[in-house]
């Protein structure tokens, strides 16, 4: 039996935990005090570490954590963060803790991003790191807005019921600035109100799903004519824009909220 469990790490990073009987995964830790107290409390020792790109915030902890150098670091191939040891490319298969995982490059937020996904006996689930997040993506920090667009449109394609386990809380800023670019989509205003109510209580609002994403997620959306239109009227555009336009005017709507 698979569990999935968040850590919250700096103010707003999910570090994942993923146990199983064959041993402990963490997916991103990006501060190892966390880690080292949920490990204390269980007494419980990491298997394998995953890495889904360099940032910091989702790497620092590599080094405490892995103290005796003996454990897998798995993480893209080409990436400037120094403690990966089992480098993965596209199309990679691993299996960490008994999970299968196939590795899909998916470049923009950097240039080494990779994502985990795994069909896992039909409950599939998705480690994005800071690419899909819920209701949003990630800063195109050091590849192009093509490179983000594809790297999403990849992830779109996956199965709809696919669980999306991203790097951050960032939902209800995601969600506020979606109404701004889809405010007359219904699913999107009631998933709103939704996070609304589980951060009062100081509840996470990830793991989402992709079937949610797909219908609420305006970066997932370019195809969408009440969108588009939105974006063509901001943008006082005489002609409809192509897919992957409406993608970038978005992503540059939101980076100057
Ligand atoms: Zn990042």
């Amino acid at each position: 039996m698979l569990k999935i469990e968040a850590l919250n790490a700096y103010s707003d990073n999910y570090i994942w935990l993923l146990t199983t009987n064959e041993g402990l995964v963490v997916v991103d830790p990006g501060d190892s005090q966390p880690v080292e107290d949920y490990l204390g409390k269980y007494n419980l020792e990491i298997s394998d570490i995953l890495i889904t790109h360099h940032h910091f915030d989702h790497t620092g902890g590599v080094e405490k954590l892995d103290v005796n150098s003996s454990l897998n670091v798995y993480g893209p191939a080409d990436s400037i963060f120094t403690g990966i040891n089992k480098e993965l490319k596209e199309g990679d298969e691993i299996n960490v803790i008994g999970i299968n995982f196939s590795i899909i490059e998916i470049p923009g937020h950097t240039l080494d991003h990779i994502a985990y996904y795994s069909e896992n006996n039909g409950q599939p689930i998705l480690f994005c790191g800071d690419t899909l997040f819920a209701g949003g993506c990630g800063r195109v920090f050091e590849g192009t807005y093509d490179q983000m667009y594809e790297s999403l449109n990849k992830l779109k394609n996956l199965p709809v019921n696919t669980t999306v386990y991203c790097g951050h809380e960032y939902t209800l800023s995601n969600l506020k600035f979606a109404l701004e670019v889809d405010g007359k989509n219904m699913d999107l205003k009631d998933r709103y109100n939704h996070c609304v109510n589980l951060r009062k209580d100081n509840l996470a609002t990830v793991p989402s799903s992709l079937s949610i994403e797909l219908e609420t997620n305006p970066f997932l959306r370019s195809h969408d004519k009440s969108i588009q239109n939105n974006i063509m009227q901001k943008l006082n555009l005489k002609r409809l824009p192509n897919d992957k336009e409406i993608f970038k005017a978005i992503r540059e709507w939101k980076d100057n909220a």
